[in-house]
């Protein structure tokens, strides 16, 4: 059986997934596992496609101290035990820079212009590229590929994409880029089969989950984001501010004396719905809880995503449909409720019993805008990418992308 291997690695985790290639290049999901506590508690869980566990067992920390031992401990796992030899590996990597508007197939080469972006995206880059390394050398023959966050935001204009900041700084890569990318471009290739009409035209998604943004999407091409240089900004996020003043940091750092390495674990780590409310970063915790700080966390993400939809219809210059996707887009009929109400001024009316059973079309016939649920699927998206580049470059004319 022919497989794709899908790497997701972080800084403390590297999450994977095995899909088998059928008949005319369909992919189907056969594994699901992740290698937690890298470092600290290092712990397997795999599940086959059924939800069945696979495997759940501890490691001690000196057999998995970092990123390349915990992808080799589960690379062993999945050869040894599962028999399983993936034909290609996909990675996801947050950051392409300006450099990469699609997937890339990895070579040395490749590797070296995606550590110039390590100083882009510094707690993801790095742990993205470790795996990478360890496979291109332990295995030099087994084709990989690189599939970015950033690359399906490569199509917004020039105004998106700066800052008003002197041009040397876009230059050098100080630039809106966008996340999410392999989300937005599954909702757009799934909305294309669904409602094909409607994804020809104006489209806000909005990618709820522990991260979250929107994106607005003309004929299935994003135009604009709420995220920019880093994914910090716009919507709030688990433990993330989203949009901020840079008058705070200047305070930050003036009146409470933090140092950049400070100021960045705050924002990664302590703000958001977390630092909000004082309860939970974890949407479920806040809709359960009785805090009034609770209340006015989920308050304040409906509002901002309230205040997004408006800035992104207006790039759009005008709705036809409106996506919920993510962990809490897709799950909590309470915030899609609540996030309709804001978007009434545009006509939008969610009906209550399709949106409590989460079906794809949960407005009512009456809404000028049909709002949909749709759950993503960035590893697929992924599994499909390593699958057409190790296809394409098996063909005689091998297209080995890079984009300026
Ligand atoms: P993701 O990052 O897309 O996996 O989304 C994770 C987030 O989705 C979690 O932090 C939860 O806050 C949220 N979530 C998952 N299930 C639900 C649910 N049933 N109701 C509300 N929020 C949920």
């Amino acid at each position: 059986m022919d497989t794709i291997l899908v790497v997701n690695a972080g800084s403390s985790s590297v999450k994977f997934q095995v899909f088998s290639v059928e008949g005319e290049g369909t992919l189907r999901r056969q594994i699901k596992g992740q290698m937690d506590g890298i470092g600290s508690r290092p712990r397997l869980r795999a599940s086959g496609a059924g939800g069945d566990s696979l495997a759940d067992r501890a490691y001690p920390i000196e057999a998995v101290p970092d990123v390349p031992a915990a992808m080799r401990v589960a690379g062993d796992w999945l050869r040894d035990e599962l028999r399983i030899q993936p034909i290609a590996v996909g990675h996801r990597v947050v950051h392409g820079g300006p450099d990469y508007a699609r997937p890339v197939l990895i070579d040395h080469g490749v590797v070296a212009r995606l550590e110039r972006f390590v100083s882009l995206a510094p707690l993801h880059q790095p742990h993205n590229l470790a795996p990478i390394r360890s496979i291109l050398a332990n295995f030099p023959a087994l084709p990989q590929v690189a599939c970015f966050d950033t690359a399906f935001h490569r199509t917004h204009s020039a105004v998106a994409d700066h800052y008003a900041i002197p041009h040397h700084l876009h230059a050098e890569g100080v630039r809106r880029y966008g996340f999410h990318g392999l989300s937005y471009e599954y909702i757009a290739k799934t909305l294309l089969q669904i409602a094909p009409e409607i994804a020809k035209r104006r489209v806000i998604v909005a990618h709820l989950g522990s991260g979250a943004s929107m994106c607005a999407l003309r004929d299935g091409q994003s135009i604009e984001s709420t995220m920019g240089f880093t994914a910090l900004d716009g919507l709030p996020m688990g433990t993330r501010p989203g949009q901020l003043d840079p008058g705070v940091v200047l305070y930050l750092i003036s009146e409470k004396g933090m140092s950049a390495s400070n100021v960045q674990n705050f924002l990664y780590r302590d703000c958001g719905l977390r630092g909000l409310s004082g309860v939970s970063n974890d949407m479920r915790e806040l809709e359960a809880s009785q805090e009034s700080k609770a209340k006015l966390a989920i308050d304040y993400f409906v509002y901002r995503i309230g205040l997004s939809s408006g800035m992104l219809a207006a790039a759009l210059q005008g709705l036809d449909a409106f996506v919920f996707t993510a962990g809490i887009g897709e799950n909590s009929a309470n915030i899609r409720a609540r996030v309709a109400e804001q978007l009434g001024w545009l006509g939008v009316a969610v009906d209550a019993a399709e949106n409590a059973r989460h079906s794809r079309l949960i407005s009512r016939l009456n809404s000028t805008i049909p709002v949909y649920v749709v759950p993503t699927d960035e590893e697929l998206m992924i599994a499909q990418h390593t699958l057409s580049l190790l296809m394409n470059s098996q063909s005689p004319n091998p297209r080995h992308e890079r984009v300026s």
